[in-house]
């Protein structure tokens, strides 16, 4: 871990953790944990898959507007979205969020079991628990009159997981980034994982079409899934740098329609990250001159020039970016860590929330949800709450010391 911090940002912490105040906002959501915890429950039911985050995206909102959240609306995304305004009147804001959406399909949530102190329900963790720690952190700042500086706004967003490629979060950013100085976002497992990186991730559907026919009759006619192969083949062979960590796997390839016919159609996927946005635009760029050689060598090899064609669609696109551990964002974070008494483990690459912040040169971690858990994406996730609410109260120091609180510290320049 590098430990050098600018004194400036050093003393904003040691201003705020020896505020009377701020002490007993601390102290706040230690006693308010078991609310946090009735809420993750309530919440955990809603089921929330991928895309279809409405219902919860509706309970959320009253749920932000009952813990003191001004001004909550939901967009056409169903991110949910509201604010506690600053002192300063800036019209700049410090953004906390969790995403609303779970891997599971509707029906895999009946119930939350409790066995031996451990919360048993396939999306508890992730994120769930991340949405109920906010409001506690909303409960914390509107209960003990905290007033910061610049406003702070707090979200549920939509569409983080698989395929959803967080767009919810980069619609949010995207549409707010003249407001937003700087995000938090809180996922991830346990109270002192974060994530400082933004790794890119580019999804590739390509498919082979050609003429197919008989495999004796027809010989010597252009294969799909021979062109495929010929593809595949070279893209094993793309050489990536070890540093920024790259890389790239091809899978889900299928084609053909019996054994003793030439392939009419094939189809794979490609997956390619990075933790630099450049590498990452090479390798695509020499991934799509690879589908097209893949044709292109096929119809040679049998002289039969055009027969298999090839087209492509990108699924996904998640940028990368690049944010130093140096940088005064990663050090807040660790000095907010810091004074809660833990020390922080920041985690080498990371597809995040955070990945649309820091695309748009918001600064941006991702803190982990506090908490023991085990087997997220998995239908025996569980959660042990026990000293969960250290995620609160770094969440809550990191606000006010990035917001600035009135009186007691001015905001950094990030
Ligand atoms: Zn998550």
């Amino acid at each position: 871990m590098t430990t050098a911090f600018d004194k400036d940002l050093e003393l904003i912490f040691q201003k705020l953790t020896s505020d009377r105040q701020v002490k007993q906002a601390l102290d706040f959501l230690k006693q308010d944990a078991p609310n946090t915890i009735a809420q993750q429950k309530e919440l955990v039911v809603i089921e929330a898959p991928t895309f279809q985050e409405k219902q919860r995206s509706l309970h959320y909102a009253q749920m932000l507007k009952a813990a003191g959240l001004q001004d909550v609306t939901i967009d056409e995304k169903f991110n949910v979205c509201g604010k506690i305004y600053g002192s300063g009147k800036t019209g700049k804001s410090v953004l906390l969020e969790g995403h609303l959406d779970t891997v599971f399909s509707f029906g895999t949530v009946t119930d939350v079991i409790e066995k031996d102190g451990k919360l048993y329900a396939p999306g508890i963790c992730d994120d769930t628990r991340a949405l109920a720690a906010n409001l506690s952190v909303i409960r914390a700042l509107v209960n003990s009159g905290l007033r910061p500086h610049h406003d702070i706004m707090i979200a549920g967003t939509a569409a983080e997981e698989g395929l959803g490629a967080m767009s919810g979060m980069k619609y949010l950013v995207n549409n707010k980034a003249e407001e937003i100085l700087a995000a938090i976002s809180i996922d991830g497992p346990s109270n002192d994982v974060m994530y400082f990186n933004a790794t890119g991730m580019i999804n590739y559907d390509v498919t082979y079409t050609g003429p197919g026919g008989h495999a004796y009759l027809a010989f010597g006619t252009p294969s799909a899934v021979q062109a495929m192969g010929r593809a595949i083949a070279a893209l094993s062979d793309m050489q990536v740098p070890e540093t920024p960590k790259t890389t790239f796997t091809v899978s889900l390839a299928n084609g053909g329609q019996a054994i003793h016919g030439i392939a009419q159609s094939a189809n794979f996927k490609i997956n390619m990250r990075s933790d630099s946005a450049e590498v990452l635009a090479q390798m695509e760029q020499q991934a799509l001159a690879i589908f097209q050689q893949g044709a292109d060598a096929e119809n040679a090899r049998w002289q039969k020039p055009g027969a298999v064609k090839v087209t492509f669609s990108k699924i996904m696109d998640v940028p990368a970016g690049s944010q130093s551990e140096s940088c005064r964002m990663v050090q807040a974070a660790k000095l907010a860590t810091l004074a809660c008494g833990i020390t922080p483990q920041p985690r080498l690459g990371g597809c995040t929330n955070s990945n649309m912040p820091i695309a748009i040169g918001i600064p941006a971690v991702t803190l982990g949800r506090g908490g023991a858990e085990y087997g997220t994406h998995t239908v025996d996730e569980w959660f042990d709450p026990a000293g969960v609410y250290v995620c609160e109260q770094k969440s809550l120091l990191l606000l006010l010391a990035l917001a600035g609180l009135t009186d007691v510290t001015a905001a950094p320049q990030l």
